[in-house]
């Protein structure tokens, strides 16, 4: 192929969207989508799920020395001792929200900023509380950067944010040790709640449903592992 055509052979592939974010090559799309056949086999359904993993760059997510590995499906350490949830997780916790287009999220627990492009990837209205100030001014940089835009909310998430709910779902991306009472507050009559509630080291994944306006149908789905929820914020 000689230089001109080569030229146009890359402008093709920009205007096709296949380089949409800067430094996000056909390399990590390929990785992706290996990546995506790995969480398919691991239990992961959901159409929606699987594009939006499957159009994140997660290794843009990443702190620089764990870049190269950012299509394993593992969690990784982030900023301030924190850590960027495994993709299988993100999965099955956004595949157990059952989120529709437009629909008014809260994710407590920032962190990288990940899980909350996935949401806004999916069409969702995002709300997103982290309790450690430079992890919140990093993924508002970062996700504004990459074009996602979501609310951005320092403070402390066992309270949520009842200014801005209530919400159609809740996802706590921290290990609770008891499901927040007052998130639960915060949820729509029939809107969901996914929350990680155990001690440090083991936690259920659960599905907490507003019946009524008292009422909560309380589904277990299996045992993961979290940072924990901590009360109050951090200011580094
Ligand atoms: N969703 C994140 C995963 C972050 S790990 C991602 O996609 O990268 C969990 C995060 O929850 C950490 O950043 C931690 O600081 C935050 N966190 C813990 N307790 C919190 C609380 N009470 N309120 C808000 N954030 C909290």
């Amino acid at each position: 192929m000689d230089f001109l055509r080569f030229r146009l052979f890359l402008s093709l592939l920009t205007i096709s969207g296949i380089n949409m974010h800067s430094g996000d090559t056909l390399k990590h799309q390929g990785l992706r989508s290996k990546l995506l056949t790995e969480i398919q086999h691991k239990g992961i359904t959901d159409e929606k799920v699987l594009a939006a993993i499957g159009k994140v760059p997660r290794h843009l997510f990443m702190d620089s020395s764990f870049i190269r590995f950012a299509y394993q499906d593992s969690a990784f350490p982030i900023a301030s001792g924190q850590t960027i949830s495994q993709p299988y997780t993100v999965a099955f916790q956004t595949q157990l929200l059952q989120v529709e287009e437009g629909m008014k999220v809260l994710e407590v627990g920032t962190g990288s900023g990940y899980q909350s492009a996935i949401l806004v990837e999916m069409g969702l209205r995002v709300y997103t509380i982290e309790r450690i100030r430079s992890l919140f001014l990093e993924a508002q940089l970062r996700l504004s950067e990459l074009g996602y835009s979501a609310h951005f909310l320092y403070g402390d998430g066992y309270e949520g944010s009842p200014s801005y709910g209530p919400y159609d779902r809740i996802l706590v991306t921290a290990g609770a040790t008891e499901i927040p009472d007052k998130l639960k507050s915060q949820l729509k009559p029939g809107g969901i709640m996914v929350v990680p509630v155990g001690t440090s080291g083991h936690q259920d994944m659960i599905r907490c449903v507003r019946k009524g306006s008292d009422e909560f149908e309380i589904t277990m789905h299996g045992g993961f592992v979290f940072v924990p929820l901590l009360k109050g914020k951090r200011e580094s």
